[in-house]
């Protein structure tokens, strides 16, 4: 175990706050601490890997215009939605879709873990231990590593109940490199539902371009099971081929590779009175979609924001209970096979503005809001989804 930064005695270390995992979420929450000028904090980072360098590329939508627009590889204010039925032109104003590479972000927060002179243990964490007052952070061999008024544990982990429907969303993106103009930098393809559909779960392409010659082409599916390495480049391969793309003309610069949690089983997001749970662990991963990062910026924000008022770092759950439910309903019905994937996203698309659908994917949207999106979907099989879904609660709720 090392650390380094800020000097101090021995271990453990005493601080106001322990980011006990240092991914995504807690890269956010360095950043953000920054932004909102917070001093004076006294800051642990508690992880086996310093993240640094591209490991992934995060796709979400917003509002242009905050600190991390300088970070972003590309951005766009028009996507494709694509099904066999056609070719949609989404116009996002006043959001805009963009993508962010990792290591830009790892790099802010290291800069960011710098300012704060914050300490960093590269040592993996155990457990943790709320007495009310303080968190000691352990090591797996129950050392103490560190002493926090609050943690901020990003850390993955399951949800603490199996979900009544756990799915994955499992992807692989090619970075494709090419010596003439081949792709179009105006226009990113958000969801292209041509691929061919697997037996349960539904699948899609999307290509994000940084400019004519240099674009990430990925194949993603939503469904129970994964697919082996094999099974990911031929689908890949049949993408490009959709897509017109001469694969014996383009570089593979990089793979990326991905599985994310879609499952309505719950995660906590409050295990002890001082540990907060963030990111994916946290409940940031929207079930229905697997799309984390608005919910983790949203988060970050919050956190950062209390911290500068000398308020408790606790933030909003980073969806409406509302929301989740409706998730839990989606999930169930695309899983019990009572509306088709292609057919559930593209009524989505065709019967809300761009807009409402994108806010309500972030779980921003109002009530009123979200009966229009709820109007949108087929009515006979969701509401089968809504009563199994009713009965499996109940059923849960016995056996508890
Ligand atoms: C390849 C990929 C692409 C993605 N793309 C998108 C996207 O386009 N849009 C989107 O919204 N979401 C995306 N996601 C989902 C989500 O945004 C990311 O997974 C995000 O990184 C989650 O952040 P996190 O902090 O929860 O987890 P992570 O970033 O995985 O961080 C968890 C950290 O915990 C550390 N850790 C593990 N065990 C311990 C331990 N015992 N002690 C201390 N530390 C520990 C790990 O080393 C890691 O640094 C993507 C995910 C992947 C994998």
């Amino acid at each position: 175990m090392w650390q380094r930064g800020r000097m101090h005695a021995s271990f453990p270390v005493d601080v106001d706050l322990a980011l006990v995992g240092g991914g995504g979420a807690a890269s956010l929450v360095l950043a953000a601490l920054d932004r909102h000028g917070v001093t004076g904090l006294r800051v642990a980072v508690v992880d086996p890997v310093h993240k640094r360098g591209q490991d992934r590329t995060w796709a979400f939508w917003g509002l242009p215009g905050d600190d991390l627009d300088p970070l972003l590889s590309a951005s766009w204010s028009q996507v494709d939605v694509v099904t066999p039925a056609g070719r949609r032109v989404l116009t996002l104003d006043p959001l805009r879709y963009a993508m962010l590479r990792s290591a830009p972000v790892y790099d802010r927060a290291a800069e960011a873990e710098q300012r704060l002179d914050a300490v960093r243990i590269s040592a993996p964490a155990g457990d943790l231990h709320d007495d009310g007052e303080r968190v000691v952070v352990r090591d797996p061999d129950g050392r103490d590593l560190v002493r926090a008024g609050w943690v901020l544990d990003s850390r993955p982990r399951r949800p603490k109940r199996p979900g009544r429907t756990s799915w994955l969303q499992h992807f692989r993106g090619w970075w494709l490199a090419a010596d003439r103009p081949t792709f179009d930098p105006q226009r990113a393809v958000l969801m292209d539902f041509r691929t061919p559909q697997p037996q349960r779960g539904v699948s899609f392409g999307y290509v994000l371009p940084v400019d004519d010659r240099f674009a990430l082409v990925e194949y993603t599916e939503f469904g129970p099971a994964l697919l082996d390495d094999s099974g990911y480049d031929a689908a890949l391969r049949g993408y490009a081929d959709l897509l017109g793309l001469d694969l014996s003309a383009l570089r593979v610069r990089e793979v990326e590779d991905g599985v994310i949690p879609m499952t309505d089983g719950p995660f906590e997001s409050r295990p002890s009175p001082r540990v907060v749970r963030l990111g994916t662990a946290g409940g940031a991963t929207r079930p229905s979609t697997g799309f984390t990062f608005s919910a983790m910026m949203r988060q970050a924000d919050q956190v950062a924001r209390a911290l500068a008022a000398g308020r408790p770092p606790v933030p909003a759950p980073a969806y409406p209970g509302r929301h989740l439910w409706m998730d839990a309903v989606a999930l169930r019905a695309l899983d019990r096979g009572h509306v088709g994937g292609v057919e559930f996203f593209e009524r989505l698309f065709d019967r809300n503005p761009p807009e409402r659908v994108l806010r309500f994917l972030d779980g921003v949207t109002s009530p009123a809001e979200d009966l229009a999106v709820m109007r949108s979907s087929p009515l006979l099989p969701m509401t089968g989804a809504v009563l199994g879904d009713a009965a499996g609660r109940l059923r849960a709720r016995l056996r508890r």
